[in-house]
């Protein structure tokens, strides 16, 4: 860890935007990781232009993709992808080592108008049922591994801190926040998205110190005291320190991440670590276009021109790439399918 620590110092006080500050309560055996996203959240979200509770909904995910796929100690994507049975019936954001970023929500247009209209736009509401799954893949020759949890009709942060109890058996907090700050421009007044998180994981030496209290034994008889495990003081400590972060910190621009653990964790001490940056970059190309496109059979490929071309857009980004029947087909390989 020392090679990463960086020397005492004052926190900074304004925010640095796209940014993973890694950080530790050594006294608490705490660790965790704030996350602030300007730029990079707001590219995202604005060239999806979903309506606002879909696009609050997908920032809330960026920041927990960006908290949990940051940890990643080697080359890789972790991805992070709901199905439900709600009007958001499925998010995708999917973080490629060492910081890019995309996303994208398939929803029902109507009932995510009936949702507003009855002024039911909680994460929960709009995702309902169904579960979270949470993929790392570390390329072709690799394994990939997979966690999943139910999505009961709760928070993301609920169902991040059900995964890390009942997969990891890690005591975990996680708090998200996004919103939308409005600033003049040229054009009047324009939004911005802004989201922001913070994680905070317990992890002493001594492992059997991270029981939770939901160790019921489950079938006392009746009248019995059921013998349940406290928490440990250090995590109930910290987690309820972190059910103190309000939004507004998590996303005020003149509020800076290493301010906010001071302002949290000063009594105890905190330690930063060196931070990391996150950039919105999708990984579609033109040429990768060209070499799916090539995979098909020309007959499969003939129903596909609309007016002489053929034109295929991302869902991540929202990019159009069109290609004249004749750039792609026989005799020529994928490549070559790009100009
Ligand atoms: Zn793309």
């Amino acid at each position: 860890m020392t090679d990463t620590a960086i020397p005492v110092r004052a926190p900074a006080d304004t925010s640095a935007d796209d940014t993973i500050l890694p950080f530790g309560v050594d006294v608490l055996e705490l660790r965790g990781r704030v996350v602030r996203l300007g730029a990079a959240v707001d590219d995202i979200l604005t060239r999806h232009d979903y309506p606002v509770p879909v696009s609050k909904l997908l920032g809330e995910a960026v920041a927990l993709t960006v908290l949990l796929g940051a940890t990643l100690k080697f080359e890789g994507r972790f991805i992070l992808q709901t199905k439900s049975d709600g009007p958001v019936r499925m998010i995708v954001v999917d973080f490629t080592t060492p910081d890019r970023i995309r996303a994208c929500a398939t929803f029902d247009a109507a009932r995510v108008s009936a949702a507003i209209a009855a002024g039911e736009t909680s994460t929960g509401a709009l995702i309902g049922r169904g579960h979270l799954a949470m993929t790392i893949d570390q390329g072709a020759d690799m394994s990939r591994y997979q966690g999943v949890v139910a999505l009961e009709g709760g928070s993301l942060e609920a169902a991040a801190h059900e995964y890390f109890r009942r997969s990891e058996q890690i005591p975990t907090r996680v708090r998200l926040a996004v919103a939308e700050e409005f600033r003049s421009g040229d054009g009047g007044l324009r939004r911005h998205w802004r989201a922001g998180g913070i994680l905070l994981q317990f992890l002493p030496r001594a492992a059997e110190r991270m029981r939770g209290p939901d160790l019921d034994p489950g079938d006392v008889p009746p009248g019995a005291v059921p013998h349940l495990l406290a928490e440990d003081d250090a995590w109930v400590e910290g987690r309820s320190l972190v059910d103190t972060v309000e939004d507004l910190e998590l996303i005020d621009p003149a509020l800076s991440s290493e301010r906010l653990l001071y302002r949290l964790f000063h009594e105890r001490g905190v330690r930063v670590f060196r931070s990391a940056a996150v950039r919105a970059q999708c990984s579609c190309s033109r040429d990768g276009v060209a070499a799916m496109l090539g995979s098909f059979s020309c007959d499969d490929r003939a129903h596909m021109v609309e007016n002489g071309a053929i034109s295929v857009t991302c869902e991540f980004c929202n990019a159009t790439y069109r290609f004249a029947p004749s750039e792609i087909g026989d005799g020529q390989n994928a490549s070559a399918g790009s100009s």
